[in-house]
């Protein structure tokens, strides 16, 4: 259907009302009360004149604020600018440049960060929220008078979001996502866990940032469209979340790899309950298949690993919750989209099963474009496909595997060698915690291996022992000519390693 997110929330909204929607620790919403709260908070952006396309940041972490900023700024037919909270000045200052936002909805906590740079913006109103809901925020709500005067919204050509892309290969981009890309991911991402998915009865972990398209879609609408209880946690702290799920005995968990990998450590030292999971997912980055299997021993459901991308709402293909899950792949596309695997150089011809090529993915998930670059927006979107920059395969049934970045390729001697298979290798020596494998130059190969490794804690391991591990299960060109141990890797803030500040800082 083509509903605007607001149309599709209240629908819930009316057919849940005095079921619980939000949970942030003591404090709960019904669905009843999440709806007068938007409903108010549009009504004051009406007040102050905000018309439909103006743009509104919201800076916080998860909590209630955020969905009840969000979609009170789609009511009104204006524009969420996501902003990741964890942003610098330099970082804001492009963001804010670029979207030129009227008004930002920020952490008060944060303040400090966004003060110097303020006067450089379009943001003419700053909104603090605090925690404890004693705020201008919550002022806000208490004083406004409701209107029920909101502009007409067109859902497949009205811009709702504009998702700034995470940044992991260069600067981000703003991807702008309409109505209709987000409901339509929404239905999509909601299809693959049908089976499992009770209406109005689950209960889902939103350890995900919200800011990122991942959380926003994948936790919040999909939660909401369920009629279920979206569980906010602001940021991911593993022995109060071993904690949490313990008390809220949450059924639908969408994770990330680090946080996986972060749970299964401490598994080792303290050991808990995951029986409450039936659902959990992983995307926004390769999730090692040691873990997959390690994870599954623990918790009564298979991790289902999926693949997404900001410029897709994100999700475009998952591993089925229940049923055949082929471990170390992305799963198949999820309904009404088309995925296929292109010649890296010429983005044309489809490749046979089992050759390496772009993915590339057409649905109605996908993006309008990028906010003021028309031409990074023709070179992306090519007669409605989308050119992910991933380099994948195809297998027999179906099932896509990424082997990696278009930018990440290694290519060692004239061979391609893709990270993420001797990343696979890396994961599987029981003294690594984590590890990423970067292309450095090399005089006489062009390019070489280079594995940076994290070992666990107490554990000692010399480069020479772990190259010899991977010669017994790789080709000579795709082992590791260089090693180095380090106590931490640079990492997004959704957890995906920095290869390119690697790559910079000679690591
Ligand atoms: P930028 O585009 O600014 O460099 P980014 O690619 O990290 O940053 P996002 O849109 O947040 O921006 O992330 C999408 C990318 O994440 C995909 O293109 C892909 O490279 C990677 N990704 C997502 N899920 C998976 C997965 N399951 N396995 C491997 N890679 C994944």
């Amino acid at each position: 259907p083509k509903l605007s997110l607001p149309q599709f929330f209240m629908d819930a909204a009316k057919k849940y009302p005095k079921q619980t929607a939000i949970t942030f620790f003591e404090q709960t919403y019904t669905y009843e009360k999440l709806a007068d709260s938007i409903q108010r908070l549009a009504s004051a952006w009406v007040q102050y004149g905000i018309e439909k396309g103006d743009r509104i940041a919201i800076m916080l972490p998860n909590c209630p604020a955020y969905p009840i900023s969000f979609y009170a700024t789609v009511q009104c037919g204006a524009i969420v600018v996501q902003v990741n909270p964890m942003y610098q000045p330099d970082e804001l200052l492009h963001v804010f440049q670029d979207s030129e936002p009227r008004l930002l909805i920020i952490l008060d906590k944060l303040i400090p960060v966004v003060q110097p740079i303020l006067d450089q913006t379009s943001i003419t109103r700053v909104i603090e929220v605090s925690l404890d809901r004693h705020d201008p925020f919550h002022q806000l709500l208490q004083q406004t008078q409701l209107t029920s005067m909101f502009p007409i919204i067109d859902p497949p050509k009205d811009v709702a979001v504009i998702q700034y892309t995470g940044g992991t290969t260069g600067r981000s981009k703003g991807a702008m996502l309409t109505h209709y890309n987000i409901v339509a991911n929404t239905l999509q991402g909601a299809a693959t866990a049908r089976v499992i998915t009770e209406k109005g009865k689950e209960k889902l972990l939103a350890i995900a940032p919200l800011c990122h398209v991942y959380g926003m879609t994948g936790a919040m609408c999909i939660t909401f469209y369920n009629g279920g209880n979206l569980i906010l946690v602001p940021r991911f702290e593993v022995e109060s979340v071993v904690k949490l799920i313990e008390k809220m005995k949450p059924t639908h968990f969408p994770g990330a790899p680090t946080m996986y990998i972060a749970l299964l450590q401490y598994y080792q030292k303290h050991s808990f309950d995951l029986s409450c999971l039936k659902a959990c997912t992983s995307g926004s980055a390769p999730l090692p298949v040691e873990v997959i299997n390690r994870f599954n021993q623990i918790s009564k459901t298979s991790v289902s690993e999926g693949y997404g991308l900001s410029e897709a709402s994100p999700v475009t293909h998952r591993n089925p919750i229940v049923g055949i899950q082929k471990h170390g792949s992305i799963g198949i596309p999820v309904p009404n989209t088309d995925a296929k695997i292109v010649d890296i150089t010429t983005g044309e011809n489809t490749l046979a099963c089992g050759e390496v090529g772009e993915l590339i993915i057409k649905g109605p998930q996908i993006m309008k474009g990028y906010w003021k670059m028309p031409e990074e927006t023709a070179l992306t979107l090519r007669d409605g496909w989308l050119f992910t920059g991933d380099l994948a395969k195809m297998d027999e049934d179906g099932f896509f595997y990424i082997v990696g970045r278009k930018k990440e390729l290694i290519i060692a001697s004239g061979y391609n060698v893709y990270p993420i298979e001797v990343e696979d290798v890396l994961y599987r020596h029981e003294k690594i915690l984590e590890a990423c494998v970067i292309g450095i130059p090399d005089a006489y190969r062009g390019e070489t291996v280079k594995a940076v490794v994290v070992l666990k804690p107490g554990e000692q391991l010399s480069a020479e022992e772990l190259i010899l591990f991977c010669r017994k299960r790789l080709a000579a060109y795709k082992v590791p000519t260089h090693v180095t141990f380090t106590n931490e890797l640079p990492k997004t803030f959704v957890g995906k390693i920095l290869k390119r500040k690697l790559k910079e800082s000679g690591a």
